[in-house]
């Protein structure tokens, strides 16, 4: 498991930011509600855009 380096929030994805669920450089970023946040390919930001703003998330993209 991997200690998450606690990201500024709203601060540019990089190529270093990876998917969470899959690994790829990451291009959306999700704010949950809760405070927590969600990196997202491409791929997988389409796959749970529509859960994450169902729940209130702020989707962002990257550059
Ligand atoms: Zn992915």
């Amino acid at each position: 498991m991997t200690t998450a380096v606690a990201h500024t929030v709203h601060a540019a994805l990089t190529r270093h930011d990876r998917c969470d669920r899959c690994g790829a450089a990451a291009q959306v970023r999700a704010l949950l509600p809760a405070g927590g946040e969600l990196l997202f390919c491409g791929h997988h930001a389409r796959a749970h855009a529509p859960r994450l703003r169902e729940i209130g998330a702020d989707l962002s993209p990257g550059p």
